[in-house]
């Protein structure tokens, strides 16, 4: 059985190479291959045997052949504002979370690209519990398109790498989950509604910079120097804000600033001050976010009234600037909440087992 190949791991074009040999092998005709890969992303069959428009002794040569494993779904959260949340189970016990947001006509997913995290940003739930491993294409991808496998399928719009885990740390397989995502075969979402956010690991960021699809980046700086910068996010040492705002410059699009607002740590009018001449000297676009309270223990939000002052600083200083709307705040939706509130926090792995940055 393991020998079967997961085509969900595929891109579409090497997935539909390996139906095309399969469909070549059992005599059927070429046009079933491109009925089964609509299949796979565009209108997802549960299993094999759900593809009731293939003869019963295909579907049965095909799932001799292939699989197409599913994410279990574990918990899903209703938030008053329509936030729904999603923990999901995958086949080793590992759990991960994808949030999907609702505003207006779009709908953004926000999917995780590893299982808990090992940056240990101070304020953040998924830092609190470590690392435990980087997630395949399929697990990653399929997050999407479980969301398409729904009793009530949501109409994704929208993609961003804002669940758990670091996706630049995980590029071999963030770099063909954006594949899937974007292709028309697979997902067909538009590359400039995908967005990828990095805490700024810099082999990463040429590496997304060298798609030629225009998929969005977003940097998560959080505080305007490099020793505030430290304390909060200790990757701040290996990649220090300096190199990180070279590689926001030379980037070949827009990207944006992420900036989580934390009361009387990074939040004072000189913050904004700094703040403003990194974000115009990457032309870069700031998004204020709100402290989602059940992260880590020890911060406290900034005031909407403060956040406002902020963000006024900044466009005063000819800065773009929004100030990110908080959802989904009854039902743990930021970064890692569900899944500790559900299965407590594990003890994390040792360092030295995180893997490196993989570019591939
Ligand atoms: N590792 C990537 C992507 C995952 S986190 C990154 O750090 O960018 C997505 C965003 O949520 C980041 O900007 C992160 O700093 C932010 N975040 C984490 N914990 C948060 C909290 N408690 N409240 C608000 N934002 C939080």
């Amino acid at each position: 059985m393991t020998d079967r190949i997961n085509l969900l791991n595929l891109t579409p074009v090497d997935a539909e190479a390996q139906l095309a040999s399969a469909m070549a092998e059992l005599g059927e005709p070429g046009y079933r291959v491109g009925q089964v890969l609509r299949r796979l992303w565009v209108n997802p069959a549960a299993s094999f045997e759900g593809m009731t428009e293939l003869s019963t002794p295909l579907r049965a040569a095909l799932a001799e052949r292939f699989e197409l494993p599913r994410l279990v779904l574990l918990t899903e959260q209703l938030s008053t504002d329509g936030t729904r949340k999603f923990l999901f189970r995958l086949s080793d016990g590992e759990a991960v979370e994808a949030v999907a947001i609702p505003e207006g006509s779009r709908v953004t997913l926000c999917i995780s690209s590893q299982a808990g995290c090992a940056l240990r940003c101070a304020f953040c739930a998924t830092g609190a519990m470590g690392f435990s491993r980087n997630l395949d294409v399929f697990e990653i991808a399929g997050q999407a398109r479980e969301m398409r496998l729904l009793e009530q399928p949501i109409d994704v719009t929208n993609i961003v790498f804002m669940g758990m885990g670091e996706p630049l740390m995980n590029w071999k397989a963030v770099s063909p989950t954006l594949t899937i995502l974007n292709d028309p075969r697979g997902l067909g979402i538009g590359a400039r509604h995908i967005t990828v956010s990095t805490v700024g690991i810099l082999p990463g960021i040429v590496a997304l910079g060298e798609r030629p699809e225009q998929f969005r980046l977003a940097i998560s700086i959080h505080a305007p120097s490099d020793e505030l910068r430290r304390e909060l996010m200790p990757i701040n040492t290996k990649y220090p804000l300096r190199d990180v705002i070279e590689a926001a410059k030379v980037f070949d699009r827009r990207v944006t600033f992420e900036y989580v607002m934390l009361g009387g740590v990074n939040d004072q009018p000189e913050h904004a001050r700094q703040l403003a001449v990194l974000a115009r000297e990457c032309r870069a676009f700031v998004n204020l976010i709100p402290l989602h309270p059940g992260g880590s223990q020890g911060f406290s939000p900034t005031s909407a009234t403060e956040i406002a002052r902020f963000a006024r600083l900044l466009r005063d200083r000819g800065v773009e600037v929004a100030i990110r709307k908080s959802r989904g705040m009854d039902i743990a939706a930021a970064c890692g909440q569900l899944r500790v509130e559900r299965l407590g926090r594990r003890t994390p792995r040792a360092a030295d087992q995180h893997g490196d940055v993989q570019v591939a």
